[in-house]
C-alpha cells in the first residue's frame, strides 16, 4: 500500500510502499479515504526536538482520518464491513484506575497513532475496534477526517457552561476557529477570538459569528466596553500556546473566571500566579478528546446545524502531500485535507 513515513531523521516525509497491516482479533482494517494534516504532523515534518524525542524513524504518520471498514478481527461482532468511520487515535490501556473508572482519556499509558504507533497517512489503517467511531450519512468523509481536531475544540469548549457567557478564545488556528463555532452553537453571548495573523482572523469570521481581534494592532481591553461587557470575559479558551495570549486572557477575565487550556506552551512559561489567585480563576488543562463523550456530543452537534466546513481551506490528492505541508507551513491555511480514495 501507499503510505507517508518518516523515513529519515530530517525535515520532510517520504512516500513509501508498505505491506497492508495485519489485524488482530480485536482490530478492524480501515481503507482510508481522507486524512487531515495536523499541527502535530508539521512538528514531525520539521523534525523538531519534540518529534526527534518521540517519533520512531520509519513510522507511518498521520492521525486524522475517515475511511471504510474492509476487514473485521475474529472477535469483532458489533461492526460491519462497509461501515464508514472515523476513530479515536489515542490507543489506551485498560489497567489504570482512570480506565477502569471509564475515564479513558486520562489513561497514563495512552499511545497515539501516527506518533507512537503506525498511523493513518496510508491506504489502510489497523485500529482496535474499540476506537472506531461510525459516521452517520450526514457527516461526509472530509468532515470525518477532521473530527479529531474538532474533538479537541469541542472538549475544550464544553469544559465550562457557555450558555449566555462572554467567551474569549486566544488563537485562531483551525482548533480555535472550530471552538468559536462550537461556542456560538451552544449559546454563548459574545465570542471574541484573538490572533496576530490577520488571514486566520478573516477565516474565523467566515466560519463563525465571532468578533475577531488582531492583538498585534488592537488592544483587547478596548473590546470589553465596545461589546458592553461590564467586567470582562466569563470563560477563556486558550488555543494558541502563546505566553502573551495567556497573560491577556488572565487580564481580561472576570473575577471567578474560568480557563480551559488546550494550547501547548513551548517549555516552561512564567505565569503571574498572584493574578490567578486574587481573581479566583479556575484553570483546566485539556488533553485530547473525552472517550467517547466528546465524539457523541460532536456528532450530535454536526447533525444539528454545527457547520465547520469552511475551516477546510485546502484539498489535495495524497500524492501531492508536499503541497499540503507547504500550505500548512505558510501560516495562511485552515485545515488541509488529503484525499486517498
Ligand atoms: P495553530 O498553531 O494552527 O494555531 C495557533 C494560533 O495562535 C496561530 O494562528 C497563531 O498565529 C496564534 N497566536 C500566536 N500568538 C498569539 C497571540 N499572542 N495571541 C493570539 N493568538 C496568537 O494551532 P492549532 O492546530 O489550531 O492548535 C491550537 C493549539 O492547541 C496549539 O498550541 C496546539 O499545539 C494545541 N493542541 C493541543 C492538544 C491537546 O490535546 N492539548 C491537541 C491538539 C492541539
Ligand atoms: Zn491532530
Amino acid at each position: 500500500m501507499k503510505a507517508l513515513a518518516k523515513e529519515r531523521a530530517e525535515t520532510g516525509l517520504w512516500a513509501v510502499t508498505r505491506p497492508v497491516p495485519a489485524i488482530g482479533p480485536d482490530d478492524v482494517l480501515i481503507r482510508i479515504r481522507k486524512t487531515g494534516i495536523c499541527g502535530t504532523d508539521v512538528h514531525i515534518w520539521n523534525w523538531d526536538e519534540w518529534a526527534a524525542r518521540t517519533v520512531p524513524v520509519g513510522l507511518v504518520t498521520g492521525h486524522e482520518f475517515a475511511g471504510e471498514i474492509v476487514e473485521l478481527g475474529a472477535n469483532v461482532t458489533d461492526l460491519a464491513i462497509g461501515q464508514r468511520c472515523s476513530g479515536e487515535g489515542h490507543l489506551i490501556g485498560r489497567h489504570s484506575r482512570q480506565s477502569r473508572a471509564g475515564r479513558f482519556h486520562l489513561d497514563p499509558e495512552t499511545r497515539g497513532i501516527g506518533v507512537n504507533e503506525q498511523g493513518a497517512f496510508a491506504e489502510y489503517l489497523r485500529l482496535p475496534a474499540f476506537n472506531v467511531v461510525p459516521l452517520p450519512d450526514a457527516i461526509d468523509d472530509e468532515i470525518g477526517a477532521i473530527l479529531d481536531p474538532l474533538g479537541n475544540a469541542v472538549h475544550t469548549a464544553l469544559s465550562f457552561d457557555l450558555v449566555g457567557e462572554d467567551v474569549l478564545i486566544t488563537g485562531a488556528g483551525p482548533i480555535g476557529i472550530m471552538a468559536a463555532a462550537v461556542a456560538r452553537h451552544v449559546g454563548a453571548r459574545h465570542v471574541v477570538i484573538t490572533d496576530v495573523n490577520q488571514a486566520r482572523l478573516d477565516l474565523a469570521a467566515t466560519v463563525a459569528d465571532v468578533v475577531p481581534v488582531n492583538v498585534a494592532r488592537e488592544d483587547l481591553r478596548d473590546v470589553i466596553p465596545r461589546l458592553k461587557m461590564t467586567q470582562g470575559f466569563d470563560v477563556g479558551l486558550e488555543m494558541s500556546g502563546n505566553q502573551i495570549a495567556l497573560d491577556q486572557m488572565v487580564e481580561s477575565l472576570v473575577m471567578g473566571g474560568r480557563i480551559a487550556m488546550l494550547g501547548i506552551p513551548p517549555g516552561k512559561s512564567p505565569v503571574d500566579w498572584s493574578r490567578i489567585v486574587f481573581k479566583a480563576i479556575t484553570i483546566k488543562g485539556v488533553y485530547g478528546r473525552e472517550i467517547f463523550e466528546t465524539w457523541y456530543k460532536m456528532i450530535a452537534m454536526l447533525e444539528n446545524g454545527l457547520d465547520v466546513r469552511r475551516v477546510i481551506t485546502h484539498r489535495f490528492p495524497a500524492d501531492r502531500f508536499e503541497d499540503g505541508f507547504a500550505a500548512m507551513l505558510s501560516g495562511q491555511s485552515g485545515k488541509v485535507v488529503l484525499d486517498w480514495a
